[in-house]
């Protein structure tokens, strides 16, 4: 028995069977029970995901001969030719190839005949959008009253490309691209099913190789398999594909993580030594960031456990300016000397810019909250701008918690009363960092230019009423939290006065003002009566700290723009300040939000 390639063994020969593109197989399977098909389809979807499937299962469904319907039978001969390629009533055209007006003339000239065999004359045309345009006018006649016994079925992997008259008598179905794991899922159902053994790595390297097309992961499955003498193993794949061990680049990354230089050189080393191509190793750092960013933003059971590691471990801003630093460093990879020397330089590159705060085994502290769709952004000049952003070194923008007691803003306590981890970076013990790991304005102040001879950039925020009011030390949350944060009390005696904003006050009903009052009382110990009203007032404790905010923006503004550190990102990244982006360290979304 002659070997079968897997893609034309595996060809569905059913709509069930068909990977990954319910909703068109649920459509079409209704349109033949109902016996309402239309009489012209336009599949669309790159290459390799089932346009031309789809279209012979639906030339079966309309000439099986046990009846038209959603599931044709299989077995007679019209179904039997349909899979075998030979059915005289299904004509393929390849478009790519007869795009001459003569061809399609030829074609349609045939058209009025009566099928020989079937109930209906099936034209298939594949690569639709090469036509000419005198052969689209010449086809546009035939698709506008085309005789009751054919159809017409239209692929394309560039819809765009189609005049609008050809696209308006058409039903559109776009077949989706098909994720890895429905790929791998696939692959490794064949496999078992021919006996044969796999890793689940190779399949990993595979389905991601395969970039969404059925077809060509079964051509590349087909080759593993034929390398690998029967089995698919992973290092085969690895060399077959010229990829990269994945532990490789975990190594990669965690030395980042550790801010280990050394560890990070020798796993490029390594890769290099098994004959990796840097471009495609600096491809797969870049994929694990990418990684790594969607699974802090999702709780992502699909991430696998060291992703979800490093997911917690790093903080959503440098996670974004690897990315960004890698995405710039395979773009300049070409006018590198040469492509490992480019790697070298990405990789020290994100070496050089690790934050401040991501000191090994010391927890994270202020790290800004934020809304999900914006760690997930990964656009170039937005992750650019990241760089002028807290906490990312070497420019620092914050406002340090203060222990109760100490009214001192913090950047004027002595240096060795500020934990270690709030110190910036140039402050810290030289010991710390081996000297060929500090970024170049990090070294000793007399070596660097004589107008770079000043600290980083810290912007100090004392919070806006030292202890705050009475109405935010009541403990209250959520609404009644809101409530209080737009009011102002005027307590005289035993008398105490609660005005809220109008705005907060639409959420004032009975059995909150009784909350409001029992919570002043449980506060004040002492007997009082307690009056809410409703009028407009100013100075309430969102105002003020909107306002305090509001200047800490303006300073930190002002110290960014004048900071030639930041100037230094500009010119290298071709960065901007997201001014947007910019947020006093010690504020929340919650209090923002007031
Ligand atoms: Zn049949």
């Amino acid at each position: 028995m002659s070997y079968l390639v897997l893609a034309r063994k595996w060809r569905p020969r059913t709509f069930p069977e068909l990977l990954g593109q319910d909703s068109v197989v649920r459509a079409l399977r209704f349109a033949l029970s109902e016996g309402r098909v239309h009489h012209a389809y336009l599949f669309s979807g790159i290459r390799g995901v089932g346009k031309t499937t789809v279209a012979r299962l639906l030339a079966k469904a309309l000439n099986c001969e046990q009846g038209m319907g959603p599931d044709p039978c299989g077995k007679c001969s019209a179904c039997q030719e349909i899979d075998a390629g030979r059915f005289a009533d299904l004509i393929e055209v390849d478009a790519a190839s007869r795009t001459k007006v003569d061809d399609t003339r030829e074609l349609l000239d045939n058209v009025q005949y009566a099928p020989t065999r079937g109930r209906y004359k099936v034209y298939l045309v594949d690569e639709v959008h090469m036509l000419s345009t005198h052969s689209f006018n010449a086809l546009l006649k035939t698709l506008e009253e085309p005789p009751p016994h054919v159809k017409f079925i239209l692929a394309t992997t560039d819809p765009q490309k189609l005049p609008v008259t050809v696209l308006s008598r058409c039903q559109k179905f776009a077949l989706r691209r098909l994720t890895d794991t429905q790929i791998r899922d696939h692959m490794a159902a064949i496999l078992r099913e021919e006996g044969m053994e796999y890793d689940d790595e190779a399949l990993v390297a595979l389905s991601r190789a395969a970039e969404g097309s059925v077809r060509d992961a079964l051509s590349l499955l087909d080759q593993a398999i034929a390398a690998g003498g029967g089995a698919v193993r992973a290092g085969a794949v690895r060399d077959m594909l010229g990829a990269v061990a994945p532990d490789l680049v975990h190594r990669v990354i965690a030395a980042l993580a550790d801010g280990d230089g050394a560890t990070l050189l020798a796993a490029i080393d390594e890769a290099y030594s098994l004959g990796v191509a840097p471009e495609v190793f600096l491809g797969d750092i870049v994929r694990a960031w990418h990684e790594i960013a969607v699974a802090q933003v999702l709780s992502a059971e699909s991430a696998d456990a060291w992703t979800q590691g490093m997911a917690q471990r790093l903080p959503p801003e440098a996670v974004q300016l690897y990315y960004e630093i890698g995405c710039l460093g395979r773009r300049q990879m070409g006018a590198a000397p040469d492509p490992e020397t480019g790697l070298r330089m990405t990789a020290l590159r994100m070496l050089a810019f690790r934050p401040v705060s991501d000191v090994p085994s010391k927890p994270q502290i202020a790290r800004p909250s934020r809304a999900p769709h914006d760690t997930r952004g990964s656009g170039g000049q937005e992750g650019a701008a990241l760089a002028g952003q807290s906490p990312i070194s070497p420019v620092s923008v914050r406002g340090a918690p203060i222990a109760a007691g100490d009214q001192r803003p913090a950047d004027q306590r002595p240096a060795d009363q500020r934990p270690a981890d709030q110190r910036p970076a140039d402050q810290r013990p030289a010991d710390q960092r081996p000297a060929d790991q500090r970024p170049a304005d990090q070294r000793p102040a007399d070596q660097r230019p004589a107008d770079q001879t000043r600290s980083p950039v810290v912007v100090t925020e004392t919070a806006p009423a030292p202890g705050g009011s009475v109405l935010e030390r009541l403990g209250l949350a959520g609404l009644m939290k809101h409530i209080a944060m737009n009011a102002v009390l005027d307590k005289s005696g035993d008398r105490v006065v609660v005005t809220v904003d109008p705005e907060a006050g639409k959420l004032l009903n009975k059995e909150r003002i009784d909350m409001l009052k029992e919570a002043l009382c449980a506060y004040y110990k002492d007997p009082i009566t307690v009056d809410v009203v409703v009028a407009p007032v100013t100075g309430t404790p969102a105002h003020l700290r909107r306002e305090a905010e509001e200047a800490a923006q303006c300073r930190a503004r002002e110290a960014l723009a004048a900071d030639p550190g930041v100037a230094a990102l500009k010119r290298t990244f071709n960065a901007r300040v997201n001014e947007g982006s910019m947020r006093p360290r010690n504020s929340t979304a919650e209090e923002r939000d007031l």
